[in-house]
């Protein structure tokens, strides 16, 4: 099966695309290298494109004979998205729909859709499940959710079967030690740590010691990277096998505050890691933390690397390897 796989020279979809190929799919990968890494694409072939191109989109569909789509491709960070909204809407939001105009176009029937716990805002209760009203708080949960509702459409209008992807906070690195998180610039927590404790980052802050919770840092539901990979293969074959249109969430169901995670990166590297405090970051809910039971339900995902401590290790294997040649 040839499966399209955009942003897969991406933290995530680097780890999806290598697990695809491993299961056995010819993987093609579309990727504008924004944020991206050429090093990252360890199996499959790379296209380096936009989906703002409907030109380039039209021709890989049709000349890869693509099957299956697992739509990564996205910008990401909370911070930003509240202070360039129009960047968020543009890519996530109208370069998906030329991803999606393309697929009608050429006959391609399933898709996969990273999406975000941000769609949920401030919960109501914890663990979160699927039918959770949403709130998105930021724009970049806002423009996943515009996108889960657009497919939806797209589904009653042209039968376009599509799995969401709910994410919690992904993290760790591949066992293999060949790919990890590479952001530039970074803002996600985990390797920020790691780059304090590698002594490569001056300061570490922790945004906000004043939330509701029990240190008053915020809490996430981290999962492991290769475990949110395998949900992808599973949904992508689930929906070759009749699935019906479906959102599942994918986290652990169990929140670690900001607090919690130095300690447990104090442990991991066997160094203090010093952190200031600064105000909270706009955008960020205190508590997140999933139920991922309908996926295990449904699909049999089950998450082989749950424990924080294990997650964190494989960042610091690959932090300490230096990551694609450097901090990059
Ligand atoms: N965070 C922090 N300092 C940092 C980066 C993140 O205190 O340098 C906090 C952030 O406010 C959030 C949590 O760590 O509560 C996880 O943030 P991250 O950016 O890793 O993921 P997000 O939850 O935004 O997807």
């Amino acid at each position: 099966m040839n499966i399209l796989v955009t942003g897969g020279a991406g933290y995530i979809g680097s780890h999806v695309g290598k697990k695809l190929a491993e299961a056995g799919y010819n993987v093609i990968v579309l990727d504008n290298l924004s944020k991206g890494h050429r090093e990252a694409v360890k199996k499959g072939k790379l296209l380096v494109g936009d989906l703002a191109d409907t030109g380039l989109l039209d021709r890989i569909l049709e000349e890869e004979e693509i099957q299956g789509v697992i739509h990564l491709a996205a910008d990401s960070l909370v911070g930003e998205s509240m202070e360039k909204p129009g960047k968020y809407y543009r890519n996530n939001v109208a370069n998906g729909l030329n991803l999606l105009e393309a697929m009608v176009k050429n006959g391609v029937k399933y898709i996969v859709f990273s999406s975000t716990a941000a769609v949920y805002g401030e919960p109501e209760e914890v663990p979160i499940t699927e039918s959770h009203p949403t709130h998105p708080e930021n724009t970049y949960g806002e423009s996943k959710l515009f996108f889960e509702k657009i497919m939806k459409r797209y589904d009653q209008i042209h039968g376009l079967k599509y799995v969401s992807l709910r994410y919690f906070n992904a993290a760790g690195a591949d066992l293999s030690g060949q790919i990890g998180e590479a952001h530039d610039p970074e803002t996600h927590l985990i390797p920020i740590v790691l780059e304090k404790a590698l002594g490569i980052r001056d300061k570490l802050y922790i945004f906000g010691t004043d939330y509701p919770t029990k240190d008053g840092t915020c809490i996430r539901d981290y999962i492991h990277v290769e475990d949110l990979a395998a949900a992808h293969i599973l949904a992508i074959e689930g929906l070759a096998a009749g699935l019906e249109s479906r959102i599942y969430n994918l986290g652990n169901g169990e929140g670690y505050s900001v607090k919690e995670v130095i300690e447990v990166a104090e442990e991991v590297t066997g160094k203090k890691i010093e952190a200031d405090i600064r105000e909270r970051r706009a955008g960020d809910p205190a508590v997140l933390v999933a139920s991922s039971e309908k996926i295990k339900k449904e699909l049999g995902w089950q998450p082989l690397y749950p424990d924080l401590k294990t997650i964190i290790e494989s960042a610091w294997r690959w932090h300490q390897g230096g990551g694609f040649g450097g901090n990059d």
